[in-house]
């Protein structure tokens, strides 16, 4: 190893699912990691104990795994292809900040011998009474340093009080905050000043003994060897107090690269917040044509309470959002990794996508376009922090679904296949138990081209999903393709059934021949098609007729057709 190696690290807290934003930040610190042949970390700040889940932690990992981001250093995830990623190649670990309360308390028992922290004894109650009181005289509330710490020294006050918190009296520890101005040297940004006495005594320790934000990430990426700290615009207020803590600590202060913001098209923040908005926008719709609260809540089934204070922006509560895009029929906007997985999106094309929030390749593609389309190998290669931009990005999510479609355009239609069918095991189960397997790939080929999202693929296929004996026919297709012109369409589809009869082997080849010579002899593909789309999927829309009619196999075409005819006959 090399005396100043790159290691980036992405430091997600286990609260929920991995945003897009922190995806991006991922792929960022991966990226620049594997350009500089360094390490890219993981790191798990799970230090807010009512707020973290290990359920959490694996999400957050199974999806940058997904993603295709692996890291090196850092919890270990086992593969689906056997292999593993993460590990402590580096000694550095444990990669869970809850592991390490020993050793931030180490850092900050230096502090206080020497006279840069120091225990407070206030209760919240009371803390909160002086925070009103500030608030009501129009104040930025500061924490009143008591008069008897003296920075830089451990003096009998100091140790009086630390004697307390030794005998377990209930307290916090705060920062003794520098007198002098701090400067953060962005390497995106640009310098950014603090001026001097602008910090407060911020809390490093909380009462229940587990480090603050700010003081783990200090202690972490310091003894984690990290050189270079990348991450969101929003944290860079932060980073002024994770200077001076440095600082007081004799640590080394990391290279700083803060990132774009990522917004909707609206310029709002991208938020978890906009599945309730898109939610609460439907429900009002349906209050304003005469729905009643009551009958919402009984539809909802949840407590005309809970749907009143959502529909009052009281909460934005994701549960009832969901439940309300469930019996609604409401599609919620994708905020999270795991929603674009669901909603059908391919990694690559996720990550080219976010590998353009806030970085550009400055290159031009053979047509003389600015070059966007790239891969993860591409992404490390040329990465670099100097083309990191300095404003918001903005989601556009037509892009990524044209990313979408052009990445699944691209796939052989074996790969599809495999990765479609993998896909539906776990979004569309009944599509795969309701296709015999060696038919799938015909299938996957006559939903390929119009899917621009793997979802796309299963709603084209949803013919295959019907009862034989109960599907709807839709009444205006029986009419315009079998009925009218005095039945024609019904006798081109006894015709198509007699010679789907005798077909055999009854694959996409051989009925394409079949349908082809009925198109000749009969006026066109249209008059002949539309008929037996009408008869197997019960509207005139379906994928390409010899792919549909194999993956449901002579049996179900000829009770299909059967039942139809029966049906628009009468
Ligand atoms: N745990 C912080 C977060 O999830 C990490 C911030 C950082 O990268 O320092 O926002």
């Amino acid at each position: 190893m090399s005396a100043s190696p790159v290691v980036t690290r992405f430091a997600p807290s286990p609260t929920g699912h991995l945003h897009v934003g922190g995806a991006r930040s991922a792929l960022f610190c991966w990226a620049y990691a594997k350009n500089q042949g360094g390490r890219f970390m993981l790191r798990i700040e799970d230090t807010d104990a009512a707020r973290s889940s290990d359920d959490s932690a694996r999400g957050i990992m199974e999806d940058l795994a997904w993603l295709g981001i692996e890291w090196d250093d850092g919890p270990v995830l086992s593969l689906a292809d056997g292999r593993t990623v993460g590990g402590d190649a580096r000694g550095v670990g444990p990669y869970f900040q809850a592991r390490r309360v020993s050793l931030y308390n180490r850092c900050a028992e230096q502090l206080v011998k020497a006279g840069r922290a120091y225990p407070a004894f206030e209760t919240p109650e009371v803390i909160d009474a002086q925070r009103r009181e500030a608030v009501a005289a129009k104040k930025t509330y500061r924490y009143p340093r008591p008069e008897e710490i003296e920075p830089g020294r451990f003096n009998d006050a100091l140790k009086a009080r630390w004697d307390r918190a030794l005998a377990g009296e209930s307290h916090v520890l705060r920062f003794v905050a520098p007198a002098h101005e701090i400067i953060v040297q962005d390497r995106v940004l640009g310098a950014v000043k603090i001026a001097a006495g602008e910090l407060d005594d911020f809390v490093i320790r909380k009462a229940d003994g587990f480090p603050t934000y700010h003081f783990a990430v200090v202690v972490d990426d310091e003894t984690m060897g990290v050189s270079h700290v990348m991450r969101a615009q929003e944290h860079l207020a932060n980073t002024p107090r994770h200077v001076a803590l440095q600082q007081a600590l004799g640590f080394r202060t990391p290279i700083y690269a803060h990132m774009p913001l990522i917004m909707n098209m609206d310029n709002s923040k991208m938020s978890k917040r906009d599945k309730a908005k898109a939610a609460r926008a439907k429900l009002q719709e349906r209050v304003s044509k005469g729905l009643t609260p009551a009958a919402a809540a009984a539809a909802l089934e949840l407590p005309e309470s809970e749907v009143a204070s959502f529909l009052a922006k009281d909460n934005d509560s994701l549960a009832v959002a969901e439940r309300i895009a469930r019996v609604y029929d409401v599609t919620l906007p994708e905020i999270e990794v795991c929603d674009f997985r669901a909603a059908g999106y391919l990694p690559e094309a996720m990550c080219n996508f976010l590998g353009l929030l806030g970085w550009n390749p400055g290159m031009k593609s053979p047509d003389g376009k600015d070059l966007e389309k790239f891969d993860l190998a591409f992404l490390r290669q040329h990465f670099s922090i100097e083309r990191i931009g300095r404003t918001n990005s903005k989601f556009d999510r037509l892009k990524l679904l044209a990313f979408n479609a052009d990445a699944i355009a691209a796939l052989p239609d074996a790969e599809f296949a495999a990765r479609w069918r993998h896909w539906c095991e776990e979004f569309e189960p009944a599509l795969v138990r309701a296709v015999p397997t060696d038919r799938w790939p015909w299938l996957a080929r006559a939903v390929k081209a119009r899917a621009r999202t793997l979802r796309d693929g299963a709603k084209a296929a949803a013919f295959a999903l019907l009862d034989d004996a109960s599907y709807t026919l839709d009444q205006g297709a029986v009419a315009k393709h079998l009925q009218s012109a005095g039945g024609a369409g019904l006798r081109l589809l006894a015709d198509a059934r007699a010679r789907l009869a005798a077909a055999e082997p009854f694959e996409p080849e051989v009925l394409h021949g079949v349908l082809e010579q009925m198109a000749q002899q009969n006026g066109g593909m249209g008059l002949v098609a539309q008929p037996i789309r009408v008869a197997i999927a019960g509207v005139a829309v379906s994928p390409p007729l010899p792919e549909s009619l194999a993956v449901l196999g002579k049996a179900r075409v000829l009770a299909r057709i059967d039942r139809c005819i029966g049906l628009a006959s009468t």
